[in-house]
């Protein structure tokens, strides 16, 4: 969807107390059938939608440059001052015309070339003095391009002035577009009202809504275009922010309660092998109490790779089941997914509580038998990927969702969920921090806790970024860790080798299959135990080689990133990453994060190319993932981020969401805190595209 396209999400005909402004497009002079269709693509409809059309930037006119420089500027926009010295028109055939206008000035020559103008001819003559305002080319020599004329009747705006520059589309040009915008403002700008009590526009420093519709088509300075700009923006985020609210309300009172007392709240924290984490401990008060009301729990616990957060998400399962309530506990992947429900059965199970697993890969007999356990309430947890959700999981009573690296589930995934629990407690986990803007434009309404503090008796990890001649130590050195009972992982982030390679690079980007084969050549390693494993093995055989490898019958890993998320096995120490500079940063945190699990000290060996060698020495110095998903995320820009584009809607208005966070908050905060505003903007209908 274009930018433009969601534009029409905007809360729409509150804000006018006339209708004329809710017409077509048409009503506009010198506006047919065919300028309305090229209008509408740029989402605009209505007199309305024209109002609010945002200019994306501002632009100043310069002050003019000489002749000789405007020649040395090839690519760039520049206004000239000159005197006519020569026109010409040359006609191709057809209405296909060239008209060639040879200017000077004290420093020089230059060409204007008019293209299908031929009244230009008759409109400039030699020895008129003109202003021209234009991109240089070169063709065959420097020349100004369709440039716009200046006359001493009428001159071109005085350096300094401020033109709005909106966004395009074929046949709709830059002059038209401002032009008719301004048109709507003189006509039809007086239907614009302001909804928004003057207490809180005081407080954000907004002007009010007329006020901006106005000088966001003719601004005087540039800080009047900004504050025009954001107080259009915090329109259209108060509309969403106001119907995420609405929805939420909406919900309130249809979740289950469960209510533990304390002394059971701190038997349920007694049942783990280990003492939990005062962050832990924390966060499970958190939820102990979120899970105690009606209103729909909607939590994200942030922490980083290894934080414990499994054991946060068990809490919440183990109160809902004391209520008789039933939690469905998804993961990204079905390693993951079986990882869960391997290792916190016994948990449930000395509880009394019962659980299992349902994927993709389950025969048809077994998934039939879960499913009726499930829906005859024989099962507490059940375990999956988004398999979990799928329409024919029938749950006795579903009471809460636990979502693992909520950040790989895609928006169709996410929707599927809320189909199925809109009333129901959700608890979502990431090692990613959504950052701040970016959550509270997808759910405005998600409270987020911090898991900021590591379980204890972690060995160090060190990463070292190994390079050159040194690479070829690294086999000794991870045969030597081996040899001391401790276990490895080798990761390659292709699993076969790259089809199109060259020779050359072909011993380079190796894949995982290829390195397996190679590293099983060398008998000491054959002698250790070596396993395999990529995403495209059938489930079971997976789980029977990372069984291997768990039990310590095999003592090296070759696998494909599969094992980013899920796999625990202390007596990993070593983990060597090859070509991870296909690998973005939060990734190969998370990869690392396999290692340093158990008391010994591990090393990370990173062998890659010179082009991320600033994301290896990230690396190698930084150890909180929350710093480098945030670096992460400042080299990626917010657009590439799971699931931004498809929401960016939620974003609407808001080029660098960075910028105005104060503005998403503002309307966030206004969405909770007045019901009146928030009613009159939530029911804002979407004007259907
Ligand atoms: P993540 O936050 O990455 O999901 P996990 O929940 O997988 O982390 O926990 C990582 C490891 O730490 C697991 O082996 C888990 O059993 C262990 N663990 C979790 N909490 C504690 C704790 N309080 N004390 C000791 N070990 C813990
Ligand atoms: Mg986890």
């Amino acid at each position: 969807m274009t930018r433009s396209a969601m534009n029409r999400t905007r809360p729409i005909l509150k804000n006018f107390m006339m209708q004329d402004p809710i017409g077509p497009v048409t009503r506009l002079e010198g506006i047919g059938p065919v300028r309305a269709q090229r209008l509408a693509r740029l989402g605009v409809a209505c007199i309305r939608d024209l109002l609010f059309l945002l200019p994306r930037r501002l632009r100043e006119w310069a002050e003019p440059v000489s002749v000789a420089e405007a020649s040395d500027r090839v690519g760039s926009t520049v206004t000239v001052r000159v005197r006519v010295r020569g026109v010409r028109l040359t006609r191709f055939g057809g209405r296909r015309s060239l008209v060639r206008v040879k200017v000077a000035d004290e420093s020089g020559e230059i060409d204007a070339l008019f293209f299908n103008q031929p009244w230009m001819r008759e409109h400039v003559r030699v020895g008129d003095d003109v202003e021209l305002h234009g991109r240089v080319v070169d063709a065959k020599g420097a020349a100004l391009a369709s440039p716009k004329l200046g006359t001493s009747a009428k001159p071109l705006p005085s350096p300094g002035t401020v033109v709005p520059e909106y966004p395009l589309t074929d046949g709709v040009s830059q002059d038209f577009l401002a032009a008719l915008c301004r048109s709507a403002v003189a006509r039809y700008g007086d239907g614009v009202v302001e909804l928004l009590p003057h207490d809180i526009l005081t407080r954000l420093g907004l002007p009010p809504l007329p006020e901006a519709v106005a000088s966001a088509h003719a601004p005087a300075n540039a800080a009047e275009f900004d504050a025009a700009r954001r107080r259009l923006a915090f329109e259209s985020l108060l509309g969403v922010q106001a119907r995420l609210q609405l929805a939420r309300t909406g919900r309130s009172g249809r979740a289950t309660a469960a209510r533990i007392a304390d002394a059971r709240h701190a038997a349920l924290l007694d049942r783990y092998p280990f003492a939990l984490t005062v962050a832990q401990r924390r966060i499970a008060g958190e939820l102990r109490s979120d899970l105690a009301r009606t209103s729909p729990m909607r939590r994200l616990v942030q922490g980083d790779v290894g934080s414990g957060k499994t054991a946060v998400a068990l809490y919440a399962a183990m109160v809902v089941a004391e209520s008789g309530g039933q939690s469905a506990f998804m993961a990204p992947t079905e390693l993951l997914a079986e990882q869960h429900f391997f290792g916190l059965r016994p948990l449930l199970e000395r509880a009394g509580l019962a659980c299992d697993l349902l994927t993709g890969s389950l025969a048809r007999r077994d998934r039939r038998q879960v499913l009726e356990r499930l829906e005859h309430g024989g099962l507490h947890v059940l375990f999956g990927t988004h398999a979990l959700f799928s329409a024919d999981v029938r749950y006795k009573r579903l009471d809460l969702a636990i979502i693992d690296e909520q950040h790989r589930f895609g928006v169709g995934q996410r929707a599927a969920l809320a189909d199925k629990g809109d009333d129901v407690h959700t608890l979502l986990m990431t090692a990613t921090p959504i950052p701040r803007t970016l959550a509270l434009s997808l759910y405005g309404d998600l409270d987020v806790s911090l898991l900021d503090e590591m379980p204890p008796g972690r060995g160090e990890v060190t990463t070292r970024w190994v390079r050159g001649a040194e690479r070829r130590r690294v086999p000794a050195l991870v045969r030597e860790r081996l040899a001391a009972g401790e276990q490895a992982y080798w990761v390659c982030p292709r699993i076969g080798a790259e089809e199109d390679a060259e020779e050359e690079s072909l011993a380079r980007i190796a894949g995982a299959e290829q390195r397996f084969a190679r590293i099983q050549e060398s008998e000491v390693f054959a002698q250790l135990g070596v396993e395999l494993v990529h995403g495209r093995l059938p489930a079971e055989e997976r789980a029977r080689r990372l069984d291997r490898f768990r039990r310590g019958e095999a003592k090296l890993l070759v696998a494909t990133t599969v094992i980013e998320v899920g796999v625990d096995v202390p007596a990993a120490t070593v983990m060597v990453i090859e070509n991870a500079e296909r690998l973005g940063l939060a990734q190969l945190h998370q990869l690392r994060g396999r290692i340093g699990r158990g008391p010994a000290p591990s090393q990370c060996l990173i062998l890659g190319d010179a082009v991320a060698e600033h994301r290896f020495r990230l690396l190698e110095e930084c150890r909180d993932g929350f710093l480098l998903a945030e670096e992460d995320l400042r080299q990626r820009g917010m657009g590439d981020l799971a699931g931004v584009r498809q929401s960016g809607d939620n974003l609407e208005g808001l080029d660098d969401p960075e910028r105005d966070l104060d503005l998403l908050i503002a309307a966030r905060d206004l969405a909770r805190e007045r019901p009146d505003v928030c009613a009159l903007y939530g029911a804002g209908e979407r004007a259907t595209p």
